[in-house]
């Protein structure tokens, strides 16, 4: 337990607190934040509050501090949590993780950054080429991924609009020999449609305001975000023209052709000008206002001007009877259809990117017999708990994925550590908490869970609406005391009748407006698109749309929905992070208004009870730092110790492990348990290191 900063910092561990009550909780958050000192441990979990400055403890002096040493040597730190898991993944071959979460704007992706910096700084002292230049690529994959999946928002001027879980795999000697990134649900209902205040992706303001005249011109651009519907929604920013530079020289680094960047710039462009195409209809027929922006795509994308138009304005059907017909859409068919290939074209663009870095990161050519075990630190770095004035389908999945995570807490975090005391027969007091996993239920289970329901609904044939899906869940779910709608607690006006359900989730209330719910989980593109991508002469346009091969008699099987791909990549990504030993970053935002200066008392309090943050320290409190199976506590100490030493005297490895703790004085630090020691405080075993070093 970190005590190494005077009193007038407040007490560096919440563990160290004289009360666990949430007052003196939030009077040393509050205390520590005014003096700048931003992070605090509850054990190895690190608190840390957003300081909205420029912080001067990343630089390479606070790297040395940290490096090697033990989480009680220094004043807390992500360096601290990022070595101590680096220690664990080298000294006992652990796989490890960081799983960093917060709201929007807590300070998740700048706390990844500093983290993945501190692992890049400490690793390959030798400076190996191979290795400088895996560490390269990752660094660099940030800026890369942070261009084309961050956006501002009224939250946050950089926010991550998709979840991003980045493996780094080492050698046997604890050097970064490649890795691997899985993103999560971007959120690409972004690329048409903006809330005012906030703007699209990076991506499209960068080119637009940093790609050269000659490249602007070869793609039918001009340099003003204002003249596109889909930029034109806060058009300003002082920085794209620069940052610009940096995603292409990254792109550089990272190994991608000159082919391949003027691709992903050829298909930014084409959704731009997607975006600025208008429909007419004359009664009977639909065309396109303007027939130059079809030229455009299609010299951008390489398909035919024919087959652009043509995809723009029909889609292909196959009848009951096996024959297959080309049907116009309305105009109002034509615009969503218009939306949804510029959607998918950037969802598939990013998607290509992040397996085309993999491509590069991934690590070739390891044999595990020859160079050791293969270990790994993910870091993950997901969207927080969303609670906005409108919250839709994304929301919906997003808040899904914080249950997901919180269980999985309370079953690392706190059940293990319960059950284990008790399986060990140490005395212990319970400590209530939630136990979410019946929210999780809720939205996941087979058959009665929300996810199920929708998906039902998108399955029916005919007209269900989002309103029919709306009451299914009513009657399914009347009785789950998590859920209710306007129609189950008629009382409360605050909810809509046709539109809105609420879900009591672990950190609160949300109301949900099922509108826009079947549309977005059937995530419907017209076939005719993907064929037409895949028969595109670019190949890497092809390569993103293998689908596009299928014709229309072969993909009447139902996809899967995007709820359900959803929830079986959380699923797999809960797995994944399972089976490493977890760290924790915790991260709060102080306020609304990016101040560094101001703690708002009541928004700082929610965070704190719904991360949880209470519970944690009580278990912690109440438990052991350090545990050790006795057999392997004697091996490594019993040279400590007059009885065990040279000749182990005792009757049993217990009896001998209880002799060295006498010896050595802090038998009121421990417990014993059937088959392990529990040590309270990591201090007791500091001085055995070092008296077993001093030999
Ligand atoms: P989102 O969920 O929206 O992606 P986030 O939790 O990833 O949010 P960040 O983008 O990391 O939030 O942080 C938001 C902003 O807060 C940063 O752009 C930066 O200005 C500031 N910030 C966060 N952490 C720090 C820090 N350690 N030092 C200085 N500024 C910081
Ligand atoms: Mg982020």
């Amino acid at each position: 337990m970190a005590e190494l900063e005077g009193l007038e910092f407040g007490k560096s561990d919440f563990v160290l607190l004289d009360e666990v009550t949430m007052e003196q909780f939030m009077e040393n958050l509050k205390l520590r934040f005014e003096k700048g000192r931003i992070y605090t441990y509850i054990g190895e979990v690190v608190v840390s509050v957003n300081p909205y400055q420029q912080m001067d403890i990343y630089g390479k002096e606070t790297i040395d501090a940290y490096r090697g040493r033990e989480l009680y040597e220094n004043p807390p730190h992500l360096y601290a949590v990022s070595d101590a898991a680096y220690k664990a993944m080298k000294r006992r071959a652990k796989d490890t993780c960081i799983v960093i979460s917060g709201e929007s704007g807590a300070g998740k992706t700048e706390a990844s950054k500093y983290i993945m910096q501190y692992i890049a700084a400490i690793t390959n002292p030798s400076q190996r080429k191979e290795v400088e230049s895996v560490k390269n690529v990752l660094l660099k994959s940030n800026c890369v991924l942070e261009a084309f999946g961050n956006a501002k928002t009224n939250r946050n001027d950089n926010s991550s609009r998709f979840g991003k879980y980045m493996d780094i795999n080492f050698n046997f000697n604890g050097d970064p020999t490649g890795g691997h990134i899985n993103n999560y649900l971007l959120e690409k209902s972004r690329v048409v449609h903006q809330q005012e205040g906030e703007r699209n992706f990076h991506s499209f303001y960068q080119l637009l305001r940093g790609g050269s005249q000659d490249m602007l011109a070869s793609f039918h651009l001009v340099n003003d975000p204002a003249v596109y519907t889909y930029t034109k929604e806060g058009a300003t920013s002082n920085n794209d023209r620069s940052s610009h530079k940096a995603v292409m020289s990254a792109l550089e680094v990272i190994g991608f052709t000159k082919e391949e960047i003027n691709s992903i710039y050829q298909i930014l462009a084409s959704i731009l000008l997607l975006g600025n195409m208008q429909f007419e209809s004359d009664g009977e027929s639909v065309q396109i206002q303007g027939l130059e922006a079809v030229n455009q795509i299609s010299e951008l994308t390489d398909t035919e001007p024919d087959s652009v138009s043509k995809t723009l304005l029909y889609r292909t059907v196959a009848t009951g009877g096996g024959e297959v017909i080309e049907k116009g859409h309305t105009e109002q068919e034509a615009c969503f259809g218009r939306d949804a290939f510029a959607k998918a074209l950037y969802e598939r663009l990013f998607g290509w990117i992040v397996s085309r870095i993999n491509s590069v990161i991934e690590v070739k050519d390891y044999n595990p017999v020859l160079h050791g075990k293969n270990t790994v630190i993910g870091v993950l770095d997901i969207y927080g708990f969303e609670i906005f004035d409108n919250n839709s389908f994304e929301q919906f999945c997003i808040n899904y994925c914080n249950e997901k995570l919180q269980q999985l807490f309370i079953e690392l975090i706190l059940r293990q550590e319960q059950g284990e005391y008790q399986r060990e027969g140490i005395t212990w007091q319970h400590i209530d908490y939630f136990n979410n996993q019946i929210i999780v239920d809720l939205v996941e289970q087979s058959h009665k869970g929300i996810i199920s329901i929708l998906d039902e609904a998108c399955l029916t044939v005919g007209k269900v609406t989002d309103t029919v899906c709306l009451d299914s869940m009513d009657t399914k779910l009347a009785q789950h005391p998590h859920y209710t709608s306007r129609k189950l607690s008629p009382a409360d006006k605050t909810m809509d009748f046709q539109k809105d359900f609420r879900i009591r989730h672990y950190a609160g209330d949300v109301t949900y407006s099922v509108e826009g719910f079947l549309d977005k989980n059937k995530d419907m593109l017209y076939q005719d698109f993907k064929r037409l991508m895949y028969n595109s002469a670019n190949p890497v346009l092809k390569e993103m749309w293998p689908d596009g091969h299928l014709s229309i008699t072969e993909v009447t099987k139902r996809p899967l929905t995007a709820a359900t791909l959803f929830k079986n990549s959380i699923v797999a990504l809960v797995d994944k992070l399972a089976c490493k030993e977890p760290y924790y970053v915790r991260c709060i935002k102080p306020n609304e208004v990016k101040s560094p200066v101001l703690f708002d008392d009541a928004r700082c309090e929610h965070q704190v009870a719904y991360l949880g943050l209470m519970e944690n320290v009580m278990v912690r409190r109440a438990g052991f730092a350090y545990r050790q199976p006795y057999a392997r506590f004697l091996q490594r100490y019993k040279m400590t110790c007059e009885y065990t030493w040279p000749n182990h005297l005792m009757a049993s490895d217990r009896e001998a492990v209880e002799a060295i703790v006498t010896q050595h004085g802090f038998q009121d630090d421990v417990a014993y348990g059937h088959t392990k020691l529990f040590v309270r405080t990591p201090r007791s075993l500091f001085t055995l290191e070092q008296e077993r070093a001093a030999l």
